[in-house]
C-alpha cells in the first residue's frame, strides 16, 4: 500500500489553504467527505490490492467506512491503523479538532473542545493525545547558524502538593503558587534553533553537559555555528567540532554583533505562552507531546498550504 510521503505530504483536493469555519464546512460537510479527503492523502496514487497484487477501482460500500476491490471484492479500510481506528466520535468531528487546533495560534484546551463541539472531556482530552501523537518532530538535522539554549518549565505538582497550596485564591493559580513555592518540579527543556529556519525541542532530564551537549550534537549538522549563553554546560562544543560562540547574560549583554540567542528565546516564549494560557498544566508524562505540538507548529508557521492542511498531511497508517 501506497505510504504518505511525510516530507511532501500530499494534499486533498481542495489544498487551498482552510482558514474559515466557512472553508471548513464547504471542505467537509459530512463524514463522507472526510472519509474521500483520507483516502486521497493515503492513497495517492489509489488503493492497492494485495490479493489482485496492484492498485485497482474500489467502489465505497454503503453501510461501513470501507471500500471494496471491484475484481476481488477485498475491502480496504482507510482508518484502519490510523488515529481514528475504532473511535466512535464522527470523522467529521475528529476533523473539525484538528481544524481548532490547528486555526488557534496558542493552541485549544480539551475544555474548550468540549464546548465547542458537545464531546465529554475525556474524549477530547483522548482526541488531542491522538493528534498530538502525530506532530512528532523525526530526524530534523540544523545547519548554518543555530542557537542552542535550555529553559524550564513548571511540572505539574502532585496531588499531595496541590493540596497544599489549596488555599490559593483561585484554584487555577495553585500551579504558579505550588512553583513559586518550590512544590512542583521544574522540567527541562533542551532546545536548537537555526537562524530563519527550523527548530527542534526535548524534555531532557537537567541541564549537565553530558545531556545538553549530545542533544546539540545529535540535532545539529557539524561544523555549524552555535550561539548560546554562559551556562558551563555548553563549554565543550567547540571541542564537538561547532564553531561555538557565547553571549554574556549574566553581565546584561544579549546581542555582540551577530552572537545572540534571541530566536530560541522567542520560540521559548511562544511555548511558554501555550502552556500558560491554554492548558493550564500540563503532567510532565505528557510534556514532549506539547513541546511538540509548538515545535510543529513554529517549523509550519510558512506552510504554504497552512496549518490545518500541514496536520491533516501527518495522518498516516501506523
Ligand atoms: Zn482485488
Amino acid at each position: 500500500m501506497a505510504k504518505t510521503n511525510r516530507n511532501h505530504p500530499k494534499n486533498a483536493r481542495s489544498s487551498d489553504a482552510t482558514t474559515t469555519v466557512f472553508d471548513f464546512e464547504r471542505r467537509f460537510p459530512d463524514d463522507s467527505a472526510c472519509l474521500d479527503a483520507l483516502v486521497e492523502m493515503l492513497y495517492p496514487d489509489g488503493i492497492h490490492c494485495p490479493k489482485c497484487d496492484k492498485v485497482t477501482r474500489h467502489h465505497r460500500l454503503k453501510n461501513r467506512p470501507a471500500f471494496a476491490c471491484q475484481w476481488c471484492g477485498h475491502l480496504e479500510y482507510p482508518m484502519k491503523g490510523t488515529i481514528f481506528e475504532g473511535s466512535s466520535t464522527s470523522l467529521k468531528l475528529w476533523f473539525y479538532a484538528i481544524f481548532l487546533m490547528a486555526s488557534t495560534r496558542c493552541g485549544i484546551s480539551a475544555k474548550q473542545l468540549e464546548r465547542e463541539v458537545g464531546v465529554s472531556y475525556p474524549t477530547a482530552l483522548r482526541m488531542f493525545r491522538q493528534i498530538r501523537s502525530l506532530l512528532g518532530q523525526g530526524d530534523v538535522l540544523l545547519s548554518g547558524t543555530v542557537e542552542a539554549d535550555e529553559t524550564y518549565v513548571g511540572g505539574k505538582p502532585r496531588a499531595s502538593e496541590r493540596a497544599r497550596v489549596r488555599d490559593a485564591a483561585q484554584p487555577w493559580k495553585a500551579q504558579s503558587e505550588a512553583v513559586r513555592r518550590g512544590l512542583a518540579k521544574k522540567q527541562t527543556v533542551a532546545g536548537v534553533a537555526q537562524r530563519r529556519g527550523k527548530v527542534a525541542a526535548k524534555v531532557v532530564p537537567n541541564s549537565r553537559r553530558e545531556t545538553l551537549v549530545p542533544f546539540v550534537t545529535a540535532k545539529v549538522l557539524p561544523a555549524s555555528v552555535v550561539y548560546t549563553d554562559e551556562l558551563p554546560s555548553y563549554s565543550s562544543l567547540g571541542d564537538e567540532g561547532f564553531a561555538h560562540s557565547r553571549i554574556n547574560h549574566t553581565e546584561q549583554v544579549y546581542v555582540s554583533g551577530d552572537v545572540h540567542t534571541n530566536t530560541i528565546e522567542g520560540f521559548w516564549a511562544l511555548l511558554k505562552n501555550g502552556l500558560r494560557g491554554v492548558y493550564h498544566s500540563v503532567s510532565d508524562r505528557h510534556l514532549q507531546s506539547y513541546v511538540d505540538e509548538y515545535v510543529f507548529r513554529y517549523n509550519h508557521r510558512d506552510a504554504p498550504g497552512g496549518m490545518f492542511n500541514a496536520m491533516l498531511g501527518r495522518i498516516d497508517k501506523s
